[in-house]
């Protein structure tokens, strides 16, 4: 898999694709990437990249001209052959990583784990014109509701959560038992020392009872998730994925015995 990054500051994901389990990947031929500094597209001598806002406001705007010249460096079309709604540059999706777009998710990360290559377009100052977006973007997503300074951070978070996911990358064991991979939060880890700061591990985790330490861990990821996030456990119920076993749990979590002080802690 691919991914190709438009940006002012390649230095930002750069120092992503070069460290740790990325760098793995690259060097495995598992993942490659490219990063094109959209200020080599600008054709002035003061190489500028921005300019103001049509009907004023505060802020600039990313210029048309050097983003064009760097999308079409990279081989992206504009949407004219679009059809029915499908992308139109066929081993490619563009994202466009904006505050106003999607919001990312584990699901979104799959399912772009599975293209050939993305190619995003970082914004900087007060973002690009919508042109742009109209003729080039497949998906705009954005990472979460705050605003940040440009959008190297965003693209470099999307990559992690897409890059992992690709075969050979990390093992499938890891993947599965991950927050959201089937709806709910993880459950809480240890390791050693057994005693630390006072605190010691949970006894179960210590009985070598393999099954008793799987419902322990349902049960914990079944709290935590109604704890921070509920709404994950109503999505989980809609999509068949809460088992009889974790509904009783979750009716014990919220509905707790007045003679059950056991918890397997
Ligand atoms: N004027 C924009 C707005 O109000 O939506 C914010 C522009 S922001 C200062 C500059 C760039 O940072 C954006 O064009 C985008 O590429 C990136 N960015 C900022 N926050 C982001 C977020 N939460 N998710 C994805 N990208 C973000």
């Amino acid at each position: 898999m691919k991914f190709t990054v438009l940006t002012l500051f390649p230095e930002i994901p750069r120092a992503f694709f070069e460290n740790s389990i990325m760098a793995k990947a690259v060097e495995k031929g598992i993942i490659a990437y490219e990063l094109v500094n959209i200020r080599d597209f600008a054709l002035d001598k003061h190489k500028t990249c921005d300019d103001n806002p049509y009907g004023g406001g505060a802020g600039m705007l990313m210029k048309t001209e050097p983003l064009c010249r760097a999308l079409e460096k990279v081989n992206v079309k504009p949407k004219t052959g679009k059809k029915n709604g499908k992308k139109r540059n066929k081993t490619k999706r563009v994202i466009y990583v904006t505050p106003s777009g999607k919001p990312l998710t584990q699901k979104i990360a799959y399912e772009l784990s599975r293209e050939e290559e993305l190619v995003f377009i970082c914004g900087r100052y007060e973002g690009i014109d919508q042109r742009i977006i109209d003729s080039y973007i497949d998906d705009e997503i954005s990472i979460g509701d705050y605003v940040l300074s440009s959008g190297e951070l965003a693209a470099t978070v999307i990559i992690d959560s897409v890059y992992r996911l690709v075969d050979g990358v990390i093992s499938s064991e890891s993947l599965e038992e991950e927050s959201f991979t089937d709806g709910l939060l993880e459950y809480p880890q240890y390791t050693r020392p057994e005693v630390f700061a006072g605190m010691k591990v949970p006894e179960i985790l210590l009985s070598g009872h393999h099954e008793n330490i799987r419902k322990w861990r349902l049960k914990k990821r079944l709290e935590k998730t109604l704890r921070y996030r509920p709404e994950l456990i109503a999505q989980a119920r809609n999509n068949g994925k809460l088992t009889e076993e974790a509904e009783k749990m979750i009716e014990e979590i919220t509905n707790p015995s007045p003679l059950s002080g056991e918890t397997g802690d």
